[in-house]
């Protein structure tokens, strides 16, 4: 197991056990950075990292191109993805809905159709 260690949005530091495989994971995918080989700490809050996103696609959808403020998962929770810059993108209210849990390929075919 390795320590995750991170702030809430309100400042107050907090820490977790989790698996290596997700430490990997987390680091290679830049959400955390290694601290030493038993520690790793995340780099954003929830609110700084939902910013981050944001600010990062320009508050544009990722999907349809239109204005987005949400934050969606390209690999859904739900099937393994992580909440990551790599795996995150911004989305508009319709597009992160019509997607839910479904995989990205599966959505982009559709619109397509
Ligand atoms: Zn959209």
């Amino acid at each position: 197991m390795i320590r995750l260690r991170g702030r809430t949005d309100k400042g107050r530091r907090w820490q977790q056990e989790i698996e290596f495989d997700l430490a990997v994971t987390l680091v290679r995918e830049h959400m955390a950075v290694v601290v030493n080989p038993f520690t790793i700490r995340r780099l954003y809050t929830n609110k700084a990292f939902r910013q981050y996103i944001l600010k990062r696609d320009n508050y544009t959808c990722f999907f349809c191109g239109e204005y987005g403020d949400t934050i969606d998962h390209l690999l859904p929770k739900a099937k393994g993805g992580h909440t990551t810059p790599v795996n995150c993108v911004c989305a508009c209210n319709l597009c992160n809905q019509s997607k839910a849990d479904r995989w990205l390929d599966d959505f982009m075919q559709d619109d397509a159709l």
